[in-house]
């Protein structure tokens, strides 16, 4: 009998400038980047929290903790790795991810393919298990007023 469980995750990252906007992995030419201790990928940040979440395995704070040298200016696709490899060790494998993006700006359509490309290699599953979204905040709030990229994630774990 399959099993199934569910993970939601969801990460906020500040932006600021003479920071690169890395987004799945996937470099964007951006005015202003990601204010954070790691490359600051955002969506790659909650697609792992919800990986986490899934089997209740606390948050990527717990796993890779920001205040640790080792995680500076990490590349934030090797933590993804690590975190797909923690999933499979114990069995569970990715029956789909949907994530939603929360950008004013730049406009991501023309990178969503080359996103979703991105990380079904990194996780090593088929693009068509990986759905990537995005969309504004109409101007307001924080991801509105071009401050914040916000993602949001879930994604769906069979055994
Ligand atoms: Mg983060």
């Amino acid at each position: 009998m399959t099993e199934y469980r569910i993970g939601q995750g969801s990460d906020l990252h500040v932006l600021a400038e003479n920071r690169d906007f890395i987004l799945g992995g996937v470099k964007i030419p951006h005015s202003v980047g990601f204010k954070a201790h790691s490359d600051g990928d955002v969506l790659i940040h909650a697609i792992i929290d919800s990986l986490f979440g899934a089997l209740c395995l606390e948050d990527i704070g717990a796993h890779f903790p920001d205040n640790n040298p080792k995680y500076k200016n990490a590349d934030s696709r090797n933590l993804l790795r690590e975190a797909i490899s923690i999933v499979r060790g114990k069995g569970w494998e990715i029956n789909n991810l949907d994530s939603t993006i929360h950008a004013e700006a730049p406009k991501l359509r023309p990178h969503i393919e080359s996103i979703r490309k991105s990380l079904a290699e990194i996780l090593d599953i088929d693009t068509d298990k990986v759905s990537v979204k995005a969309k504004t905040s109409e101007g307001v709030d924080a991801v509105g007023e071009k401050l914040a990229v916000r993602v949001d994630c879930v994604v769906l774990l069979k055994k």
